[in-house]
């Protein structure tokens, strides 16, 4: 029987695939409630915060299709933005709150999201086994 909390233990990464969490990371957003690019209107639109300091304090990324946005001006509304930028998303093909989603839907989506997370690990694990193999090569060349 396939239950929610075990489906959420098999997640390592953060829960960006939940409202709540992607709205923790907007800490340092410089749009306040009153502009339509405000944290709520973010978060529910997929985005999460992946600003790393001042300069690039206003960069997001969805959390489904990866596609990282900055630039923000006040009026931007993100679910509008999101469509324009990454027409083939799944969250924006979606088009609705998660709160609003059938579960069946909901589940779909955080299925995509850890397919898409555990294929991020495996390029990284690759980028490290390549980079380890030339040091090796260049270790063995070397003697
Ligand atoms: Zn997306």
């Amino acid at each position: 029987m396939l239950k929610m909390e075990n489906i959420l233990e098999n997640v390592e990464s953060p829960l960006l695939f939940l409202v709540e969490e992607r709205v923790k990371t907007f800490k340092h957003w410089p749009f306040g409630s009153n502009d339509k690019c405000n944290v709520r209107n973010m978060a529910e639109a997929g985005f999460y915060s992946v600003a790393t300091g001042k300069e690039d304090a206003d960069s997001a990324k969805c959390f489904l299709c990866g596609k990282e946005l900055d630039g923000w001006e006040p009026s931007d509304d993100p679910w509008a933005e999101h469509k324009s930028h990454a027409a083939k998303c799944a969250f924006v093909q979606l088009g609705r709150r998660e709160d609003e989603l059938l579960l069946s839907e909901f589940l779909s989506v955080i299925k995509q999201y850890m397919i898409n997370e555990r294929k991020r690990v495996a390029e990284l694990a690759k980028e490290q086994i390549d980079e380890r193999a030339k040091l090796v090569k260049r270790h063995l060349s070397r003697k």
